[in-house]
């Protein structure tokens, strides 16, 4: 059996698939099972910030495995120590405990209980189009994906995002906390205004309400700086992180001020905070900041952005960009495009039906960036998606691409 064909027979049929096997990957280049080489820019849906198959990773993991792989957390151990030491030093002043965990729907999991404990309420606001992941408290959380879930854990509500007054006119002396993105990534690539932060802060010290930041899509260098809250000079009483943090090991976080107190015995994971995980996310945080890859994610950005829009297409309603999270939002659906950019060599991802979003390495070479900007106006330009029942163009398949000797390193 093929591939694609053994994928098909044995998987739970969640996802809907492009027509490609992955293979591997270097830097910000994928390549499929005949060969073929693509520049991704879904770096395993913005995980992959440090580049695929990065070597200081690898050897991370490598040295770590013939170590010490597994170390619950009743446990001390020197790797997790070093972690937690190195995640508190490149979060805000004021985050200083750590909770390690192994996905971004599991960090925000933690931070729900954590308020609920520490608070003694049940009640958390939400923003409309946010996106928290998919287990129960986590979609509870979440406006979208939840119908046929109901009845999810209750007391959530929801707030249209940056509107301040809908926000204060919601948080109660009932409210546990405020979830929020700073940016809304499946939500289409939306910022979160200063103010709009300042102004949560504010409206939560007034109700004794936690404000909880979910950094999961933007944090470690994805949007020009290490965590996208250093925009805003605030300080959330807890920080979610997951995805990019071990270089495509999984593992979440959650960092924690000094409200979260008295936690003993509450929560716990078997997996969180493994060695080997911890190893990883070591050796990513540290090339993340050897190689200053929030300055490079700033930089490539404006580069992506300043080459596209000088000649934005008619299909283009507005562009959305912060370092490397890029939306692109169409006068129509996006669906088709997306397809036409895979047959021209380029992963891109929606966000919403008329979005197309782009995250990629932000290891992506300048080159690859402008070979990206060029097909992208192209596609857009002369109305790429001339579909087949495949959805994808047929005639360009399997062609060559510009790729294939790119090494894809910073
Ligand atoms: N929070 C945000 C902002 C996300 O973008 C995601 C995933 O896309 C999650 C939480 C859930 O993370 P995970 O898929 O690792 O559970």
């Amino acid at each position: 059996m093929s591939i694609r064909e053994t994928e098909r027979t044995y998987a739970l049929d969640l996802f809907p698939r492009r027509d490609v096997a992955i293979v591997r990957g270097e830097g910000a280049t994928l390549w499929d099972d005949t060969g073929r080489s693509y520049i991704d820019c879904v770096a395993g849906f913005g995980v992959a910030n440090i580049g695929h198959a990065n070597p200081d990773v690898a050897e991370a993991i490598a040295a770590q495995a013939r170590t010490l792989v597994t170390c619950p957390s009743v446990f001390y151990n020197d790797v997790r120590a070093r972690l937690m030491q190195k995640l508190v030093a490149v979060t805000p002043a004021g985050l200083d405990r750590v909770f390690l965990c192994n996905s971004g729907a599991e960090s925000i999991e933690g931070a729900l209980k954590f308020a609920r404990h520490v608070t003694g309420r049940s009640e958390f606001v939400c923003a409309i189009r946010g996106f928290h992941g998919r287990t129960l408290g986590a979609l509870s959380a979440t406006s979208a994906y939840r119908a046929q879930f109901e009845p999810l854990v209750p007391g959530f509500s929801f707030v249209p995002f940056d509107e301040i007054e809908r926000l204060r006119a919601k948080v109660t002396g009932q409210t546990a906390g405020v979830l929020l993105e700073l940016v809304q990534g499946e939500g289409g690539v939306r910022m979160a205004s200063r103010e709009y932060l300042e102004a949560a802060r504010e409206i939560c010290d007034a109700a004794g309400a936690l404000l909880i930041v979910d950094e999961v899509q933007t944090g470690f260098c994805r949007t020009g700086k290490m965590f996208a809250i250093e925009y805003y000079g605030q300080t959330p009483d807890m920080l979610c992180v997951a995805k990019a943090i071990a270089g495509g090991v999984p593992m979440g976080a959650v960092l924690c001020g000094a409200r979260i107190e008295n936690t003993r015995g509450i929560h716990g994971t078997t997996f969180g905070g493994n060695p080997l995980a911890a190893s990883a996310a070591l050796a990513a945080i540290e090339f993340m900041e050897r190689h200053d890859l929030a300055g490079q994610a700033a930089r490539k950005g404006a580069r992506l952005r300043t080459k596209f829009e000088a000649r934005l297409p008619a299909v283009v309603r507005e562009i959305r960009q912060v370092g490397l999270m890029v939306g692109i939002e169409l006068k129509v659906t996006a669906q088709p495009y997306i397809a036409a950019l895979v047959d021209r060599g380029i992963f891109v991802l929606p966000a919403g039906p008329t979005v197309i979003r782009l995250l990629p390495p932000l290891v992506i070479r300048d080159e690859q960036i402008d070979m990206v900007a060029a097909t992208l106006l192209d596609v857009l330009a002369t109305g790429g998606p001339v579909v087949g029942s495949s959805g994808q163009r047929a005639a360009t398949r399997g062609a060559p691409t510009h790729m294939s000797r790119d090494r894809g390193r910073p």
